[in-house]
């Protein structure tokens, strides 16, 4: 690791045992004056590894604040390969360890954005640059989703950390072994109409509007609206995670948050009935929230749509949170870091499906597996030739494999046999992969990865540019944000608030 510090104006000296002047080499003391103060240009070099102290990694003043600082990390992994590099913190630590000089958080922190620029060899003040790299389309096309891919779109937005603020919008489907595949990144100023509404303009592009397509998010008014406009044929589902969670916040203390959850779990409507019922006893209010919430869109058995069993918003927010350090990087860096976040789990998700020999995927092999072993006891009686009446605890259900339904509802609505169709299958010596959605099959798994995720190859003077984006002034928003201290957001998750509740 080599820090490279420079101090220009009144830093406060405590003790540094070097002193040097960013005109000169950094080996010379600045202190000419000989007054033991620190000059106005001081630079300190600071480095765990001797041999390379005197590698001069840069120069940079901040004219806007007054006493700017920076800190290099060229030489170290630090920020590349999603890394997380330096905190804030630890330079201050280090700066403080070593030299005994005291940095702000702000001066730690616009130190570290600047590092992270410099690994990446993104210049400064690039906002503008943003357009052109954006031009640059990494991924062929989105055929994977086309490939038997479940058509379920969770979409999130979440905040940036870098210096002008602003919203990420993440979009992603799940593929057949349920991974996270991604579908869209938008950058944008807040959550907004405008900016969902060019969200889902751009995913449009690549994913056409469909009945059998699905959205899942949360309440954000914005993405309803937006939704209803560009998406009119596909259904839009909210996450149960969190309406569970407003449930708890406005209704505390009513116990009722359990009774949600089973609700909107239900397969089949009179389960629903039952559960909403017994929520509308205890609380009327939360009844009405949830009405008002629209049960067509956070109740399984009501959905218009397929959903399978995504019923909430959790995978776009494991993008974001896998996305955690660089959504403090600037634009240009925090695209970089997702194409590479990309690419990696491309050719992991091809190395796994390669692997796997079993007629389905590892996920869907397992989940079907502990339903061999639910449904064990199960009694199964034949009614018709594909068509059974299976005796589980002391429910009875009627399993017809060639239509791919089970009274139970869980067959059809996953695509998936269910305990009581397995059991069935078993019974009457019947392939019972053949029941699973194809979707479901390594061929279709294989085949969502076929594409490779590519970085920009060619230098920057070689971009074919379009002449419009070229002449195009972009200026970063005026919001800029003081670079304090962020504060980030506890992750809570829906059994933390289930738990508080009671
Ligand atoms: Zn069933």
């Amino acid at each position: 690791m080599n820090l490279c510090v420079t101090f220009k104006g009144g830093v406060e000296d405590v003790g540094s045992k070097f002193k040097l002047d960013l005109n000169k080499e950094p080996w010379f003391s600045s202190d000419e004056d000989g007054d033991g103060r620190p000059n106005e240009n001081l630079a300190l070099f600071v480095g765990t590894d001797d041999t390379k102290r005197n590698v001069v990694l840069g120069k940079k003043t901040f004219d806007d604040t007054k006493t700017p600082v920076m800190v290099l990390e060229r030489r170290s992994k630090n920020y590349e390969g999603g890394l997380e590099g330096h905190k804030p913190n630890d330079i201050i630590n280090i700066i403080r360890t070593e030299y005994g000089c005291d940095l702000t958080y702000s001066q730690a922190w616009e130190s570290r954005e600047y590092a992270v620029n410099e690994v990446r060899g993104i210049p400064e003040n690039s906002y503008g640059k943003n357009t052109k790299v954006l031009v640059h389309d990494t991924r062929s096309e989105s055929g994977g989703f086309y490939k038997g891919m479940r058509k379920v779109i969770v979409v999130d937005g979440t905040f940036l950390k870098n210096k002008y603020k602003g919203v990420m919008l993440v979009a992603t489907a799940v593929d057949g072994n349920s991974n996270l595949y991604p579908i869209a990144f938008g950058i944008a100023d807040s959550e907004n109409d405008s900016s969902w509404e060019w969200f889902f303009e751009q995913i449009k592009v690549v994913i056409r509007d469909d009945k059998d397509l699905s959205f899942i998010s949360d309440r954000h008014v914005s993405i309803s609206k937006s939704l209803e406009k560009i998406y009119l044929l596909s259904t839009h589902g909210i996450c149960i995670h969190h309406l569970i969670g407003n449930v708890i916040t406005y209704h505390k203390g009513r116990g009722v948050a359990d009774l949600v959850s089973r609700a909107s779990k239900a397969y089949r409507v009179a389960e629903f009935e039952k559960h909403f019922g017994e929520i509308c006893n205890i609380s009327p209010v939360t009844g009405e929230y949830l009405e008002d919430a629209q049960v067509k869109k956070w109740v399984r058995c009501h959905f218009h749509g397929y959903r399978y069993d995504l019923n909430t918003k959790n995978a776009a927010e494991s993008i974001n949170s896998a996305l955690r350090s660089p959504r403090e990087y600037s634009i240009i860096p925090l695209l970089d870091s997702i194409r590479e976040m990309l690419t990696r789990w491309f050719i992991e998700q091809r190395e796994l499906s390669a692997k796997q020999k079993d007629p389905l995927t590892v996920k869907v092999e397992n989940k079907i597996s502990r339903r061999i072993g639910k449904g064990k006891y199960f009694k199964s009686y034949r009614i018709g030739r594909n068509i059974l009446q299976v005796k589980a605890n002391r429910v009875d259900f009627v399993v017809d494999l060639e239509r791919r339904t089970c009274s139970c509802g869980k067959f059809q609505m996953g695509k998936i046999p269910c305990r009581h169709a397995i059991k069935g299958a078993f019974d009457i010596c019947t392939d019972l992969y053949r029941y699973a959605d194809d979707m479901y099959s390594p061929t279709s798994w294989r085949e969502y990865y076929e594409e490779t995720v590519n970085p920009i190859g060619i230098p920057e003077n070689e971009w074919g540019v379009p002449d419009h984006i070229e002449a195009a002034k972009v200026l970063p928003p005026e919001t800029r944000r003081h670079p304090g201290r962020q504060r980030k957001r506890r992750h809570e998750t829906v059994e933390d608030k289930i738990r508080a509740s009671h």
